[in-house]
């Protein structure tokens, strides 16, 4: 045959037609590079056969197969096809857009041999360097810590790392990498660290999971905070190592990844262990994707886009906080890694674990109807829950944003030598900065939102474009000269806090002071190792950590999330407090957890108080089966922005009288400006439909998309979401 069907990054729902003579079904899932437009690009073959549109003379070959790269496999290529049509994204972008990037570019990746070190160099004493010797000294633990890398890799870590490599390399104390792979036998953790007792929980969870091994089935691991989820994966690791297979592991946000790479590490040092997220270099990560895709590598943690990782010998996937957002890709193709992993352990025919301590609201309907299988996880293991109470601010005075019985237990815990966590979910000084006299605010000029006066850095920042300003001193709109700061955020309280106790060490943990890579890493070791006393920090830090010294949480306006509109807003402030109260008291000491709100009695904070995820899941299901909204019915989001808001609404309105016009059962909603109207200057809008069936919705899907995309309204940029998020 010599006709293939070639997958490209190309905005269009087709595939591209190119020549290749003797072509056959082997090369389904190569890469190629091919000519398109003038230029080169590279693709994945999809097909191969079949008769073509145009003459074949006339149909332009393959420029080159790249034969020395493994080829995409059926099941990986299946899961990208159903993402394409599911989520209405074209297959090209799908495809391509999952690779690693090097494999991205019209260009062969070359197999670049590794550095590693040599038996000298372990057995030498690196003290023994000269003192300025520190590229040599970074190059060695560089290698020591994550193995054999490029050249490349090694040069990049410092502007006197190549000649530091020149050196090291004449000495013999690095050499080039040629250990064979390890073999895909069974693996155990014999010389690793033993784990602890299970608990009957624990053990009870394992057994019913490593009991379905083999087959599909998708497992609810619902336990709260520090019950020993982690632990309950472990085993169930061990389980598939024995058999010698692999486990991919999805995990919300990379920042958890080092703390979970180092447990697995220690429990099982035989097995290879990849990871990839956006924070590991390039070359690194094209590395660790194709030692699961030969399957050297039995364990991949991974972020989202790791669901798509061809692993021949999967036999266990784990999504870990599996109601966490950031499982979901918030633009172009935008999916669910968590529903995409349970097609996935479908199509592969192994188990899948969803745990969490707050499964959504989604995953747990399924429990409870008995799709998913519900495994519980009832008490902590190794500590007790933490005590969590409301602070009625509407009855305390604030100090800076701080109630007296919060400030007292800070006190309490210091005295105690013991560390506290305060929870801000507002980066910068204050969200706000405003005239008393008029009523003026500072607002982004690109976008309908007000700028956050950040003091550490003498700006005033729009967080939603990122446009900076200096601080204004007095009011644009009366000249008033006595500006107020309105709100707290996390820079505020860090200031306050220290104020207070001049005698503490206070550390802020935000996207501000986490940007260079690395420095999130740095900053839990110091709490790690006692060396902080107060941590000031979004959501950042509720997520999964495991603090020993950590007792005090207490939660500084979380009232916000009230006045949403989005439905979804209780049941992720519940998951976030929840979240973040469970990283008290995770040892010996009893946690206490402090939320200062206005709303003491409202249903949100009375259920974590109790802690309580059942009692809270039973209400909002109530709620929401009686105004429909998922999980009882299916969404999704037509997202439109332009220059101008008459052109968002016209596109709009156009698009919901074509959606209204198709005779399928759906609701189709009016079109609304989004929560934040205007980002960056242009204006966006969305158009809710929704259905009691999936299978309409996507039918619908099938006949509205294609009416969309010759609307030709202007220069509106619009995209589907299918089961949006966010609101
Ligand atoms: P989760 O992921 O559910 O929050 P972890 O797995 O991190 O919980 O466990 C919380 C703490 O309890 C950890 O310090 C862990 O070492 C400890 N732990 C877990 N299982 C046990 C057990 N069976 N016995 C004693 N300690 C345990
Ligand atoms: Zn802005
Ligand atoms: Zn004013």
């Amino acid at each position: 045959m010599s006709l293939v069907r070639v997958a490209l990054d190309v905005p269009l729902h087709t595939l591209f037609d190119y020549r290749l003579d003797g072509a056959t079904r082997e090369l389904i899932g190569a890469r190629v590079l091919v000519p398109f437009g003038r230029k080169q690009r590279a693709g994945i073959i999809l097909e191969v056969g079949g008769e073509p549109q145009v003459p074949l003379s006339r149909i332009k070959p393959v420029q080159r197969v790249c034969g020395n790269e493994p080829r995409l496999a059926p099941d990986v290529l299946a899961l990208m096809r159903f993402a394409s049509t599911y989520y209405h994204y074209p297959i090209g972008q799908v495809v391509v857009g999952a690779l690693p990037q090097p494999l991205r570019r019209a260009r062969a990746a070359r197999d670049e041999p590794r550095l590693a070190l040599t038996c000298a160099a372990l057995a030498a004493d690196w003290h023994q360097l000269p003192r300025r010797a520190l590229a040599k000294r970074r190059v060695l633990e560089f290698l020591r810590v994550h193995g054999p890398a490029t050249a490349a890799e090694v040069r990049g870590l410092a502007s006197t790392a190549p000649r530091a490599l020149k050196d090291l390399l004449a000495t013999g104390w690095i050499a080039r990498d040629d250990t064979e792979p390890p073999s895909v036998e069974s693996i155990r953790p014999v010389d690793g660290q033993p784990g602890p007792l299970l608990t009957p929980d624990q053990a009870g969870a394992v057994d019913a999971v490593a009991a379905s091994l083999g087959g599909f089935a998708t497992w609810v691991l619902l336990g709260v905070t520090g019950s020993g989820k982690t632990e309950v994966y472990l085993r169930l690791v061990e389980h598939v190592l024995a058999i010698g297979k692999q486990v991919l592991l999805l995990v919300p946000e990379i920042n958890l990844t080092p703390q979970l790479e180092a447990r697995i590490a220690a429990r099982f040092p035989a097995a290879e262990l990849v990871s990839l997220h956006s924070g590991i270099p390039e070359a690194r990560r094209l590395r660790s994707w194709r030692a699961a895709e030969t399957g050297r590598a039995r364990i991949l943690v991974g972020t989202r886009l790791a669901v798509f990782t061809p692993l021949p010998r999967v036999g266990l996937i784990i999504v870990d906080e599996e109601q966490d957002a950031s499982l979901k890709q918030q633009e172009g193709l935008r999916y669910s890694a968590r529903d995409l992993a349970v097609m996935r352990a479908k199509q592969r025919h192994v188990p899948v674990v969803l745990g969490s301590a707050t499964p959504s609201l989604e995953t747990y309907a399924k429990a409870q109807a008995g799709r998913y299988k519900l495994a519980e996880l009832r008490s902590r293991a190794g500590s007790q829950l933490p005590s969590i109470r409301c602070v009625d601010t509407r009855a305390e005075p604030l100090q800076e944003g701080l109630s007296r019985p919060l400030l007292a237990a800070l006190a309490t815990c210091l005295a105690a030598h013991e560390q506290s966590l305060v929870f801000v979910n507002r980066r910068g000084y204050a969200p706000g900065l405003v005239c008393f006299a008029c009523g003026w605010s500072a607002a982004c000029a690109r976008c309908s939102a007000r700028l956050v006066l950040h003091l550490k850095e003498g700006r005033l920042r729009c967080h939603y474009c990122g446009r900076e300003e200096p601080i204004t001193h007095a009011c644009a709109s009366c000249g008033n000269q006595d500006l107020t700061p309105a709100g707290h955020g996390t820079q505020r309280i860090e200031h306050a806090l220290s104020e207070r106790f001049p005698q503490a060490r206070v550390l802020r943990i935000d996207r501000d002071t986490t940007r260079r890579r690395h420095a999130f890493e740095q900053m839990r070791r110091r709490v790690q190792a006692h060396d902080v006393d107060i941590l000031v920090g979004t959501q950042m830090l509720a997520k999964g950590h495991d603090f020993p010294r950590l007792t005090l949480v207490g939660v500084v306006n979380a009232d916000r999330a009230l006045y949403s509109t989005d439905f979804r807003a209780a049941e992720r402030l519940f998951a976030q407090l929840m979240q973040v109260a469970g990283r008290a008291g995770r040892r010996d000491t009893p946690g206490e957890v402090l939320i200062q709100t206005d709303f003491p009695f409202h249903t949100v904070y009375q259920a974590v108080c109790r802690q309580d995820y059942a009692a809270f899941a039973q209400i909002a299901l109530e709620e929401r089966r009686a105004v429909g909204f998922p999980p009882y019915a299916h969404q999704v989001l037509l997202r439109a922005e332009a220059a101008t808001r008459g052109a968002v609404d016209r596109f709009l309105e156009h698009s919901a009288a074509l959606g209204r016009n198709l005779s399928f059962r759906v609701e189709v909603y009016n079109p609304v400006p989004a929560p934040v109207a205007r980002i960056a200057g242009r204006e966006r809008g969305h158009l809710l439909v929704q259905s009691t069936s999936r299978e309409e919705l996507q039918r619908f899907l099938d006949a509205w998309q294609p009416q969309l995309s010759q609307a030709h309204m202007g220069r509106v940029r619009w995209a589907l979401d299918v089961d949006p998020l966010d609101l």
